[in-house]
């Protein structure tokens, strides 16, 4: 009973001690406030010291490699135009051999769009992901409108001083069961690009691993010695066909938003990758 008797007035003790401040209950909730902030205080920064610790080395490299890659400039040519141009132009500085300015590129078998629409929708899928990742991008074209030769997009990033060129196309040919993505670059040893070879090989080898490794059909890395493009060019540049318009299955999944979105992100991995070994 005496055990009881002492609760008993220990309780009446703190409660005439409450009563005694002037405000008892807020004094209490504040009282208690501070220290259950204090605790979460601490846990927080437990917490974000957690989040740190576990962050993946490949995201502080992004976050890392968003101010490096801020130095690189990168042209991104969406193949062909609105009206193609049949005038001719040299196919290379000085060369005797002449072709179309610009050809009209190829239409979709399944969704009858032009290549030249399907070549600017991915483009800025692809300048958008690259500017995410901290890359100074130039388009040589934005709208479709426009009357750019070869030669003259090439004179363009070579004038811009640009680090890389990225040409988007899309293939066709009279097989309608062809299917898959291909890398074109310049000839090696070519009288024109010998000294952008290596740099193109490179980039292409790594976007064509990078597009491999997402699951994407790449048929190979090819080189050309007869694009205009490429001969005028005094900045590695690589070419991605990426697929087939005249294959009814693909031409309608390079239109689909999610397809695009994951071949441009593959395509911006590898040209990543790329800037890596500088
Ligand atoms: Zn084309």
């Amino acid at each position: 009973m005496k055990k009881y008797r002492v609760i008993i007035m220990a309780i009446i003790a703190m409660g005439i001690i409450l009563i005694g401040t002037s405000d008892p209950l807020n004094s209490l909730y504040k009282a208690t406030g501070l220290i259950s902030k204090g605790i979460d205080n601490d846990k927080d920064k437990n917490r974000e010291q957690k989040v740190e610790d576990k962050k993946p080395t490949s995201e502080k490299d992004d976050e890392n490699s968003i101010k490096d890659n801020s130095k690189y400039l990168i042209c991104i040519d969406p193949g062909h135009q609105e009206k193609g141009d049949p005038n001719l132009e040299p196919v290379g500085p000085g060369s005797g051999y002449q072709k179309a300015r610009v050809s009209s590129g190829t239409e979709g078998v399944a969704t009858k769009k032009p290549e030249y629409v399907l070549n600017l929708e991915a483009s800025t899928v692809l300048k958008h992901i690259l500017e995410g990742k901290g890359y100074n991008i130039i388009m040589t074209r934005e709208s479709h409108d426009v009357n750019i030769s070869n030669s003259e997009r090439a004179i363009f990033a070579n004038d811009k001083n640009a680090n890389l060129v990225v040409r988007i196309h899309a293939d066709s040919i009279d097989n309608s069961s062809k299917t898959g993505a291909s890398i074109l670059i310049p000839e090696e040893g070519g009288r024109y690009t010998s000294s952008i070879y290596e740099e193109s090989n490179k980039c292409a080898e790594l976007i064509r691993s990078s597009m491999k490794n997402s699951g994407i059909q790449i048929n190979g890395v090819f080189q050309r010695g007869d694009l205009t493009g490429f001969n005028w060019s005094k900045v590695p540049a690589v070419l991605v066909e990426m697929g087939f318009m005249s294959n009814y299955n693909e031409d309608q999944m390079m239109s689909n938003p999610d397809y695009q979105r994951k071949l441009m992100q593959s395509i911006a991995d590898g040209v990543d990758e790329y800037f890596k070994t500088k």
